[in-house]
């Protein structure tokens, strides 16, 4: 069998493959603690249920419209008003099978060949992925100074004249930082006047802790949307805990979600009917489930930092959103149990029943990501579990299910 250059060096993608390692393990009995993959726990909200069953109960499920239903597309518009401020045409969005397929279309709308993306590290780890799909060239941008904040000059230096498009995922998978208001006006600036496409992956944006409340890329454009630069994604999947809805959405000018439109029809024609009004339902519903959640992460982001601050020799910086944080666990890489975060993790796994994922994966090796949208039990564990596969500081027994384990490796 033959496969292409291309296909073949892509890379598998960590966290999915993670997730099914643990619902394998799961299967088998034994007491895996998720802390891989990045979804909320909670159910789907009654209103997308009701939506969803609505819909499919008339037996009338077709082809839609590639960019979206109308009656979504009138949600979105109405969510990007009261969330953004900001008054879209339908004719400005387009829905997607997620928004992990509306990032895939804009870069292949966007890029030629060789074209440069800016990525900002740590980053979601499709987006290199993504633009070599495309035939485009994933430029890497690190913060040098241990933060997990980029700075412009950083961005500025890593311009070239090939440069088509930034993405910013604010607040940020993996590290959980929310970028200042401040950069995201430099940015925003910097983009429009240079011409370069600002891709905002807004994915998280209402899950942000403290009482901080960052402005949209669209408060620092006076711009309308036709000769903007900024390009919006957004979905239900973080927000609603509907992951497995598939629906997500770009707001862009008129001419690219054309284009986007066009592309999407020739692939995957539309987004499914009766996930589009389950999204639809979401939107329309109770708003109150996304600050329950909020509440909820936030408290197990506190208990998530009071554990892991016990640490001997661990690194952590304070997420402000996302359920997400990025210890640096660069002080365990010593050798003694791993070298690398990817030996790292599939120690973890193996002894302490737990996943989580490589910095590797998210272009920062010595990291891990930890997931902490569980419920409180399961976090406390999975935290107890690390600290005693690795901290010889901690009590060298413990209990996973109801076997009683001893550490012998340190
Ligand atoms: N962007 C980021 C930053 C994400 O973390 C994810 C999901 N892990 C997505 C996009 C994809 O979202 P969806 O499930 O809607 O495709």
């Amino acid at each position: 069998m033959t496969v292409s250059l291309l296909a073949r060096s892509i890379a598998e993608s960590p966290t999915i493959r993670l997730n099914e390692e643990a619902r394998l393990l799961r299967e088998r009995g034994e007491p895996v603690i998720n802390m891989g993959i990045g979804e909320p726990k909670n159910k789907a909200p009654l209103n997308a249920v009701l939506a969803a069953g609505a819909k499919l109960c008339t037996g009338d499920i077709k082809y839609a419209p590639a960019d979206g239903i109308p009656s979504l597309k009138k949600a979105i518009v109405r969510y990007t008003e009261e969330n953004y401020d900001r008054i879209v045409a339908p004719e400005n969005i387009i829905v997607s099978s997620g928004a992990k397929q509306s990032v895939f279309n804009i870069l292949y709308s966007i890029l030629n060949p060789q074209d440069e993306v800016i990525i900002l590290a740590p980053y979601w780890v499709s987006y290199p992925e993504m633009a070599k799909m495309v035939y485009g060239v994933p430029v890497i941008v690190t913060p040098e100074d241990g933060s997990f904040h980029p700075r412009m000059i950083d961005i500025e230096r890593a311009v070239s004249g090939y440069t088509k498009a930034i993405i910013v995922n604010s607040p940020n998978n993996p590290s959980g930082a929310v970028y200042s208001d401040e950069f995201i006006a430099e940015i925003v600036g910097f983009c429009e006047r240079k011409g370069i496409y600002l891709i905002t992956d807004d994915i998280y944006h209402k899950l942000v802790f403290d009482g901080r409340r960052p402005k949209p890329a669209y408060a620092f454009t006076k711009k309308d949307l036709e000769s903007s630069r900024v390009i919006v994604v957004n979905g239900i999947a973080k927000l609603y805990g509907m992951t497995g809805f598939r629906i997500g959405w770009t707001i862009a000018s008129r001419r690219l979600v054309e284009v986007m439109t066009n592309v999407q029809a020739q692939t995957t024609s539309c987004a499914s009917v009766i996930l589009q009004s389950a999204a639809e339902g979401a939107l329309l519903g109770l708003q109150s489930v996304v600050e329950s959640l909020r509440l909820f992460i936030q408290n197990n982001r506190d208990v998530v930092m009071q554990e892991l601050g016990t640490f001997t020799g661990l690194k952590v910086i304070k997420p402000a959103g996302t359920f997400y944080c990025f210890p640096d666990f660069r002080a365990y890489l010593d050798g003694s149990v791993a070298k690398t975060s990817v030996e790292l993790s599939q120690f973890l796994l193996k002894k302490a029943l737990v996943v989580v994922v490589p910095g590797k994966e998210f272009g920062m090796e010595g990291y891990m990501r930890i997931t902490y949208a569980g419920s409180v039990k399961d976090v406390m564990q999975g935290i107890e579990r690390i600290k005693w596969a690795l901290d010889p500081n901690s009590p060298n027994e413990i209990f996973i299910g109801d076997r009683k384990l001893i550490r012998d490796w340190l």
